[in-house]
């Protein structure tokens, strides 16, 4: 599902936007994010989840999850994420189609401005995921759209026949270069090592599927066309030796960047720009939680983003028993993390 916000201006704090003060707010609706609002919700504590412009992140773009316990046939990324929502409904989640476009974490309650309102949160639990990165070389921005994608699952049907490059060695360049010969003619797979990150079991099915080929120690350089991808150049890491080669599409899994740029300069960070969390999910500021890949460089599953996100949520529930609601206040900067 998705919600058009072009054109539309954020409100400001300040002039005359509509307030809602709510106990959880919850930024972020993929499982991390749906797994909290299940948990705030079965508390009572009708949390309101901004799922964004599209409902359920990353993996709603994912055809098949065959690792998430209780569907042994797997299930599809989009059914998965409608039965999250389905059940945070159920007991009085709300799920609303907005951006949070900033925040104020200095003061109680938290303050998160989206496009259609302003937020006054007693607690807030982020888990704003992450999105795919992107090579960064001549043609890539544009093409997108054009032949060159990040999402199999979208697009992949456009290249019935065709011939397609799929950049990457980790599980989803396997898992979404599978996906692609369903519909392409030849699936290349371009891995700028000779040995792939992804695990056996996706390395063994891509190794015996006849219409995927491996060229390895490559990188694209330029992606180039007219109206759409015609042919990308190539160059072997190893031997310095370029090439060119005629494709319809270009498919980049090189891995994700956290959405943590609204908080930066108010929540701890790491290098990556993930957020730092102790134990029990508890970002430098109290009252606030992180969870999912907005916090998470290692883990990134959906199994691990559910479970951080019911963790977060109990550790709301927690906090509102143990602090009551203050009139608007200011807070100390930064609050040390603890059982880190
Ligand atoms: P990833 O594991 O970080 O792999 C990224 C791949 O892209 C690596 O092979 C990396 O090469 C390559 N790469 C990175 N930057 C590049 C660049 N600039 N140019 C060319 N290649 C580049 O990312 P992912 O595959 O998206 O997986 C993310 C996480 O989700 C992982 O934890 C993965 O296990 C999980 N996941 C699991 C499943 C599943 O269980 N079925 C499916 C999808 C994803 P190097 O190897 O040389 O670093």
């Amino acid at each position: 599902m998705t919600f058009n916000l072009t054109g539309v201006n954020p409100v400001t704090s300040g002039n005359n936007a509509e307030i809602e003060q709510v106990k959880v707010l919850i930024i972020g609706s993929g499982p991390a994010g749906l797994g909290a609002a299940i948990y705030a919700a079965r508390a009572d504590l009708n949390p309101v989840v901004l799922a964004g412009m599209e409902l359920g992140g990353q993996v709603s773009l994912t055809y098949l999850v065959e690792n998430y316990p209780g569907f042994p046939e797997g299930v599809g990324g989009t059914e998965l994420v409608e039965l999250f929502q389905k059940q945070a409904e159920k007991f009085g989640g709300r799920i609303e189609f907005d951006s949070a476009t900033e925040v104020k974490l200095n003061q109680r309650p938290f303050e998160v401005v989206t496009y259609n309102k302003v937020y006054k949160a007693e607690t807030l639990i982020i888990a704003t995921g992450a999105s795919s990165l992107h090579l960064n070389i001549p043609g890539e921005k544009e093409f997108t759209g054009k032949g060159v994608s990040y999402c199999a699952t979208c697009d992949g049907w456009f290249f019935k026949d065709k011939e397609v490059i799929v950049v990457g060695g980790g599980d989803s360049a396997l898992e979404e270069g599978i996906f692609l010969t369903r519909y392409a003619k030849t699936v290349t797979i371009v891995h700028r090592r000779d040995a792939l990150r992804a695990g056996p079991i996706l390395q063994k099915r891509a190794k015996e599927n006849p219409k995927i080929k491996f060229i390895f120690n490559t990188v694209l350089t330029e992606i180039i066309g007219e109206d759409s991808v015609k042919e990308v150049k190539l160059k072997n890491v190893l031997t310095g030796d370029e090439s060119k080669q005629a494709v319809d599409g270009v498919f980049v899994f090189i891995g994700h960047a956290p959405n943590t740029q609204i908080f930066e300069g108010q929540l701890e960070m790491d290098a990556g720009k993930y957020i730092i969390t102790d134990r029990l999910m508890q970002t430098n500021v109290e009252g606030v939680f992180a969870a999912g890949e907005a916090a998470d460089p290692t883990y990134r599953q959906v199994i691990t983003s559910a479970g951080m996100g019911a963790a977060a949520a109990m550790r709301a529930i927690h906090y509102l028993q143990e602090h009551a609601p203050q009139p608007q206040m200011e807070l100390p900067r930064t609050t040390a993390l603890h059982n880190k």
